[in-house]
């Protein structure tokens, strides 16, 4: 890999089919895969991944809203797209790209057939999210007649899957409450099933549910931030790649001598003479203001350069005292050794939200050896 030239997003394609085959070495002959590429594939590039995930026969897509949906689309994206929060205002759009919703309450399904038949549409395939304790989205299981009422009364729609989602399925110390969960699927969709005379697949495991509840898998899993290399456990870990590496450059280093400040509202104040070093990488990319302030380091030439005073907008700065550098020089924020969930961690905050946080204004580069 040349070093980086500028502040860049790297993307490694030869991770993600790692992942992808790793996860996919977990599930039961005949389980279909779902890969969730919402928000932009967790920060990384969704038109991308999804042609990437399509060439590995994922059997299913899954992103958050329409527009993400649409993206794809526009890429030439074939494989069939589960819209995970679609809103009743983009129904026209969601049919027009032959998206698939998810329908979460009475009144959205009895909206979306209304819609439907309105547009003479024919078995147009929905999915069915049942509450099973997240309490976000999701039909009450009580409510299973009145869908089975409501499905009954048209041709339509169809229900393509019944599905659920897991609330801590990475933390088996809440084991007992994931249990009653999967438990209250199965029983609400099994008597979903038997109202609709057919059966729809079903699904109820993200990332951590198929490391962890084997025995849920059901007809399809749905993962996320597997395929992105992190299995929020540090064993599980081992067996995953992270595909995105964020990278910046030094683009100035200052001499600070004792007793001067660094950055607004003095942010650092150096107790000793201090060498600086200057980066073209901010909040508006995506580094939270809670970094800086000697929270969160970058790695140049191997080495640890601490982030001092407040993060910028568009810069950053950090301590280089004792490392060797020069203006132009690499630098490595977080990627496939120092991992965007250690990252993460100095903040408090978890991989998820540190890689989705990434802006547009970084540059993506895509990595992938050809064979
Ligand atoms: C985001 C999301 C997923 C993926 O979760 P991971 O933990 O990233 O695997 C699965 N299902 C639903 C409903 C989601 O919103």
């Amino acid at each position: 890999m040349p070093k980086a030239t500028e502040t860049t997003l790297e993307i490694d394609l030869n991770a993600l089919t790692q992942n992808f085959k790793y996860l996919k070495s977990k599930l039961k002959p005949g389980v279909k895969f779902m890969g969730v590429v919402k928000a932009f594939a967790y920060g990384s590039d969704s038109r991308v991944i999804a042609k990437k995930l399509e060439q590995l026969s994922a059997d299913y897509l899954a992103v958050a809203y329409a527009s993400e949906g649409i993206l794809l689309r526009d890429e030439g994206i074939q494989a069939p797209i589960l819209v995970l929060h679609p809103q009743t205002v983009n129904f026209d759009k969601i049919v027009a790209r032959c998206l698939e919703p998810s329908i979460y309450s009475p009144l959205m399904l009895q909206r979306f057939i209304a819609f439907a038949e309105a547009n003479q549409l024919k078995d147009y395939p929905i999915h069915i999210k049942i509450n099973t304790g997240m309490n976000r989205i999701g039909f009450a299981p009580n409510e299973v007649q009145a869908i089975a009422d409501l499905m009954g009364s048209t041709t339509a729609v169809k229900v393509k899957s019944i599905f659920s989602h897991l609330a801590a399925s990475e933390d088996m110390g809440n084991k007992a409450f994931t249990e009653k969960q999967l438990a209250l699927f199965q029983e609400s969709s099994e008597r979903l099933i038997k109202l609709l005379c057919y059966q729809p697949l079903r699904h109820s495991l993200n990332t951590s549910g198929i490391l962890n509840y084997p025995n849920a898998q059901f007809d399809m899993v749905r993962s996320g931030i597997g395929l992105y290399g992190f299995g929020n456990d540090a064993i599980e870990n081992q067996h995953l790649k992270p595909v995105a590496t964020l990278k910046s450059i030094v683009s100035q280093i200052h001499h600070i001598k004792k007793g001067e400040s660094v950055g607004y509202n003095f942010g650092f104040v150096a107790t000793n003479d201090t060498k600086t070093a200057t980066l073209p990488l901010g909040h508006a990319d995506g580094i939270n203001r809670s970094y800086g302030k000697g929270k969160g380091f970058v790695t140049i030439h191997g080495k640890r350069a601490p982030m001092i005073g407040n993060i910028c907008m568009d810069m950053l700065m950090v301590d280089i005292s004792g490392i060797d550098c020069e203006e132009g020089d690499e630098v490595v924020v977080f990627g496939q050794k120092n991992t965007a969930d250690e990252f993460a961690e100095t903040i408090n905050s978890i991989s998820y939200e540190i890689i989705t946080a990434i802006s547009q204004r970084v540059k993506r580069i895509v990595i992938e050896d050809k064979f």
